[in-house]
């Protein structure tokens, strides 16, 4: 899941997809769900498949900068 990182930074900094870093095709999709006030992403790479998720992690960004 680390290999995403970059891919999910990217996506959040440019709000724009790069590169599968399982096979550096660039057909990845996106799919987002949101759950009250909880958001996760999904990225499912359509040529070979690989996909990583990540839940609530703009909620934790939140938490940390507020520091309450
Ligand atoms: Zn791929």
């Amino acid at each position: 899941m680390s290999k995403w990182i970059n891919f999910l930074l990217q996506y959040c900094k440019e709000n724009k997809t790069g590169k599968c870093p399982a096979c550096g095709k660039t057909n990845v999709e996106v799919q987002e769900h949101s759950n009250g006030n909880r958001k996760s992403l999904t990225f499912l790479c359509k040529d070979c498949k690989a996909s990583a998720h990540f839940d609530g992690f703009l909620e934790n960004e939140k938490n940390a900068t507020k520091n309450r």
